[in-house]
Formats: C-alpha cells, structure tokens, sequence
C-alpha cells in the first residue's frame, strides 16, 4: 500500500487547556494548562470541522478532555450529529465510569482510537487495569483501545508494573519517551528501556520522537493541530518554531495548505503524523495511539 493510499486526514484538537492533574513530567507547563473554550467557540470550531472535504479523524485532547464541562454535554453530541467525521479520544481516564460509558454510546459507530494514559503521580496501577479492562468491553470491536504510559527516568520499575498490569488484561500498552525542552531525554541505561520499549521499535511500538528532517510531510494538507484557542497548526514543531500557522478555528478559518512539504525539523514529538501516513518512507500499518500531553 503506498504512504498515500493509507494517508488518514486527522486533526488532534486540543478541546481544553485545563486538566485535572498535574503531573510533574506533563510538557504542558501549569501556566499554559489553563482554559476552556466558550460554547460558541466550540460551536464555530465545529463548524469548521464540518466544512473539511471528505472524512477526517477528529481526535480530541487537552488538558483533559473530559474534565471541559461541555465535552459530553456538547462537543461530542455537536461533533457526531455535524460533522461526517469519526472521533478519537486522549485522556487521562480520571472520567467516572458513568462518564465513560455515556461516551461509548454517543460515539457508536464513529469511534477509532481510545487512548487512555496511566499517570503514575495520579492513579493506581491495578485500578487503572482493571478500570481499562472493564471499558475495553464496553467498545465496538472496531474502535482501539490503548494505554500509554510515559517511561518515567527514575520510576522504571512503577512503568514495567503498569505495562506488566496492561498487558495481562490483554490490552495493548504503548510507552511514551520522556521529553524535555523539545527533545527526549537522555536515559542513563537505555539498555534498561528495551523491555519496554523493544529494541528497535517502529512508530505503532513505541514514541521516540524522532527527526523526519527531510522527509516530505503531509502536515499542513491532511494533518494539522488545534490549541485551546483555536489557532490551527501545521504540527507540534511547526507551532513550537511559529511556523505552518493555519488560521484560527473560533473564527471559522482553517487554510490548510496545498502541498505537502519537506520537512524541516529535528523532532517529531507525536506518532500520530507517522501513524496516520504523513511522512514520506514511514508506512503505517493502520492508525495506532499517541499521547500528546
Ligand atoms: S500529563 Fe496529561 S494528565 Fe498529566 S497534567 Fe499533563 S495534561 Fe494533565
Ligand atoms: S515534525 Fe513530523 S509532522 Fe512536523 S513536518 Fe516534520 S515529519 Fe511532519
């Protein structure tokens, strides 16, 4: 199959800036994890979404998406009634279980990607699993589920736990590299990551932001990034350079642009541009999970 025959247009918006935890590894510094966009923002950034030609993946994050009061009240019954598209999800998994379940049933049908991050600093291990295990029933066979779990330097053993705890439900654990300042950090004993992570691990294994430099890149035709406040983007990086800005959703502009590109930067902090058939040479299989918190 080739790269743009599996390409799978998505766009990862951040539906909320404001989350519940407050982890000490969270990229999201606490002074830019703050915000809830109004009804009618989400009303025109909707309308925008509804205007994109074709089907597009729609994959909500924050912040934690379900921590914006409007999440199941609006953005999700808005997003599956307006739009043709179909919906992911990122979230922390602090939702109750009645929350989870009123989800599964709005989304029915349209739902691809469930990823649920286990936080070491917030949540139990085995009531996390076994939470995990419960909603993975409770999803049409056609929707993924899978946990991600950031390989916490000086917590190694605890994420071997969490990944052991995962897997023995039968649910798939994905792990996530610790970054910092725009890069990932630098592991006293990477030896000690290959049974996390294996030994060379593709983008549907694990997230090791690699550099793409060079590369043509799909972002900005068929992928971009929303923030919390509208502002569309061509990808993380691109943002993080103030680059491939793509309009501004709460006032219904969303310019994408006309061709890919080749790509200038040294890291390509998420999986999911690689996984959703965006840069050249890098072939997915189907699209997988990625934590971009
Ligand atoms: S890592 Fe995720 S759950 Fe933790 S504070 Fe950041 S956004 Fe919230
Ligand atoms: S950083 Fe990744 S998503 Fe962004 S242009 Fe490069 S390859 Fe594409």
């Amino acid at each position: 199959m080739s790269p743009e025959a599996a390409r799978i247009p998505t766009i990862e918006w951040q539906v909320a800036g404001a989350c519940n935890y407050d982890c000490s590894y969270c990229i999201q510094s606490a002074r830019y994890r703050k915000g809830r966009p109004k009804r009618d923002q989400l009303a025109q950034a909707i309308r925008a979404f509804a205007s994109l030609p074709g089907t597009w993946e729609l994959k909500c994050s924050g912040g934690e998406a379900f921590a914006h009061p409007l999440f199941l009240e609006l953005i999700v019954p808005e997003l599956v009634m307006r739009t043709r598209h179909t919906l992911s999800v990122l979230t922390n998994f602090s939702a109750s279980r009645a929350e989870l379940m009123r989800f599964a049933h709005m989304t029915r049908g349209r739902l691809a990607v469930f990823s649920a991050s286990l936080h070491l600093e917030f949540a139990d291990i085995d009531e996390f699993a076994a939470k995990a295990e419960w909603f993975a029933l409770q999803l049409e066979p056609a929707t993924r589920f899978v946990v991600n779990q950031v390989v916490i330097p000086d917590r190694l053993p605890e994420v071997a736990r969490g990944k052991a705890a995962i897997e023995a439900r039968g649910l798939r654990w994905f792990p996530q590299l610790y970054k910092v300042d725009g890069g990932v950090h630098d592991y006293a004993e990477p030896e000690a990551l290959i049974p996390l992570t294996g030994r060379r691990p593709g983008p549907r294994q694990a997230n090791l932001a690699p550099s793409y430099r060079g590369r043509t890149c799909w972002a900005g035709v068929d992928y971009a990034v929303v923030d919390k406040d509208g502002d569309a983007w061509s990808c993380r990086t691109a943002k993080r350079h103030g680059a491939g800005f793509l309009g501004n959703v709460f006032t219904g502009e969303l310019t994408r642009a006309t061709a890919p590109q080749a790509c200038a930067w040294d890291i390509c902090p998420c999986t999911v541009p690689a996984n959703r058939g965006m840069i050249e040479g890098v072939t997915p299989d189907g699209p997988m999970e990625s934590e971009a918190e």
